[in-house]
């Protein structure tokens, strides 16, 4: 008979409150921590911990997995990356409720479109059988999945519900309206959920070209859901993409009067993200941090959520996407025969030096500098050695045009390259600067979304990779706790995020040496036969949930012990 359920021996323990790490075993029974120290009995199961670091696994808050439970029980690729909590139901784009065949539609054309879910997975997985929340929360519950969830109520759902869809992306509600979206706010957090999320970002655009709710809402609407969310017990966060997130710094800083008056309005945190720097205002995202950190000293909880990678946007050169429309010559082709038309562009020795030139004088835009350092190879099946470095450098190191550098890698991948432009925190240093804030909160994964363009994801392990290994901006302990403990107290997740006598067992184990990721690649495991992107991570040892081990060496193994995490 073991004398314990689990134990971890010999591992450097990083509890999470930003300690120091010292080496210790850990011992496990059922679902909590029962010793950290020296544990004589052996445990049923055992992991070796040396030479490895065992932290609390770590808690992503924000995700947009809501569709993905149903057909991704393991919720990867978060739970390879020694991911043990998951936040659903950001930027507003929850499941519930659902009462009408208009509203369903609605919210799922709504994850489509700007959270680029797959519309073929969701049709083909998610069984919609759930009207309002309860029934919804009963649909989650029965879904066993290997990590813990916790969900949001979201302005769409609600909003769709209490008004159609067509009245909800339209127009501000009336004081009855305003009323029936407060009492199913209260309704949502009394079943469990944490607080309430919306998208505001003006330049976000919703089905059919719509707008989105948190566009059309008037401030009394939000000030009465903010007042909602302080009216019952639990952590009633207001989660939100912020109105001015595209916009220059005069409208960031003001924006943040606006979160002020919510917080104040509720007296629970409103997070705000992603906070970032821009190429153009340099400076912007750490003057945002220090506001939020006076107005945190005044006691308003506006807390800003910093992606740890650079806000980028990834792109084909097959296709008419954003590097496409600022090179003319290219644009032209493209829209006049696609990838073959390029081929033929690229032996056109006339037409490659006008696109030179027109390389040489790209006009900055929002969206992308027209610096050519600012834009990375993030996915190249036949030049591998290419990925993450930027087109300048390869160029130069070349001697070559950086538009030569474009065309000849997209050519030799079969147009298959993603090139990334930095819309926002394209500067490394200034970036580790916002992610070494002490106003900062990690977050901005994103989970679930973009497929087809985005690796955020990786987030905590990329953490621990680059601002830890590589530019030494953070302690291991400060990222530790910035990944677990500190987002377990801002979203009022009781007894996790610490490795303590009594906490709840999730945990990660992992090579500090090498945890990261690796190679960037199509995985066709989509319901329906669709692909996604995913980050391979690397260095992660294990992974447990509620004492139960969910990943060994990078794997799943096939436990579902996650919960259904309730806030109230
Ligand atoms: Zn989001």
């Amino acid at each position: 008979m073991s004398a314990h359920d689990l134990v971890v021996r010999g591992a450097t323990v990083v509890d999470g409150t930003g300690a120091p790490g010292r080496d210790a075993d850990v011992a496990v029974d059922a679902d909590r921590i029962v010793t950290v120290g020296e544990v004589s009995g052996s445990g049923a199961t055992e992991l070796d911990g040396r030479g490895l670091v065992l932290a609390p696994g770590w808690i992503d808050t924000h995700t947009h997995l809501d569709a993905n439970q149903f057909w991704d029980p393991y919720l990867t690729p978060c739970s390879r990356y020694g991911v043990t909590t998951v936040v659903l139901a950001n930027c507003g784009y929850a499941l519930a409720p659902l009462t009408t065949p208009e509203q369903r539609e609605y919210v799922i054309e709504a994850l489509v479109t700007v959270e680029q879910v797959p519309r073929d997975a969701i049709d083909a997985a998610v069984p919609f059988d759930w009207s309002d929340h309860a029934s919804y929360v009963d649909a989650i519950a029965r879904v066993e999945t290997a990590l813990n969830r916790a969900v949001l109520v979201g302005h769409l759902p609600v909003r769709a519900a209490v008004m159609g869809p067509e009245a909800a992306c339209r127009r501000a509600a009336t004081p009855a309206e305003i009323d029936a979206i407060c009492a199913l706010v209260t309704d949502g957090l009394r079943l469990g959920a944490l607080g309430f999320s919306t998208d505001q970002v003006v330049g976000n655009v919703g089905p059919a070209g719509s707008a989105l709710p948190g566009q059309v809402c008037d401030d009394a609407e939000l000030l009465a859901v903010a007042r909602a969310l302080g009216s019952v017990p639990g952590p009633g966060l207001l989660t939100m993409a912020p109105r001015a997130l595209l916009l220059d710094a005069e409208h960031r800083r003001a924006d943040l009067a606006w979160h002020e008056q919510l917080a104040a309005a509720s007296r629970k945190p409103v997070v705000i993200g992603p906070v970032f720097d821009t190429y153009d205002e340099p400076g912007v995202g750490l003057d945002l941090l220090d506001a939020m950190g006076a107005a945190q000293a005044r006691g308003r909880q506006v807390v800003g959520q910093v992606s740890p990678r650079p806000f980028e946007l990834w792109t084909r050169l097959d296709a008419p996407g954003v590097l496409v429309r600022v090179l003319p010559t290219l644009s032209a082709a493209v829209q006049a025969g696609g990838a073959d038309a390029v081929r033929h562009l690229a032996r056109d020795p006339e037409a490659m030096d006008r696109l030179r030139t027109e390389g040489a004088r790209i006009r900055p835009s929002l969206i992308f500098s027209g610096r050519w350092d600012h834009v990375h190879i993030r996915y190249s099946p036949r030049s591998g050695d290419l990925r993450d470095r930027d087109v300048e450098t390869i160029a130069a190191a070349r001697g070559e045009d950086p538009v030569d550098v474009l065309i000849d890698t997209a050519i030799g991948d079969d147009f298959e390259t993603q090139f990334a432009i930095a819309m926002r925190s394209p500067d490394d240093a200034r970036l580790g600067a916002l992610v070494g804030h002490p106003a900062a909160q990690l977050g901005g994964s994103d989970a679930g979304a973009h497929t087809q363009s985005n690796t955020d994801s990786c987030y905590a392990v990329w953490t621990l990779q680059h601002w830890v290994r590589e530019r030494g901006v953070l302690a291991l302990e400060a990222a530790v706790a910035m990944l677990t403990s500190r987002q377990a107290d801002l979203f009022g997740l009781r007894d996790r995020g610490r490795i303590a006598p009594g906490t709840h067992a999730d945990l990660v184990l992992f090579d500090p040496a090498r945890v990261g990721i690796d190679d960037v690649r199509y995985v066709a495991d989509l319901p329906a036969g669709g692909t996604r992107l995913v980050a391979e991570p690397v260095g992660i040892a294990a992974s447990v949930v509620n004492g139960t081990v969910v990943t060994r060496d990078g794997n799943i193994t096939g436990a579902r012990p996650g919960t259904l995490l309730r806030g109230a």
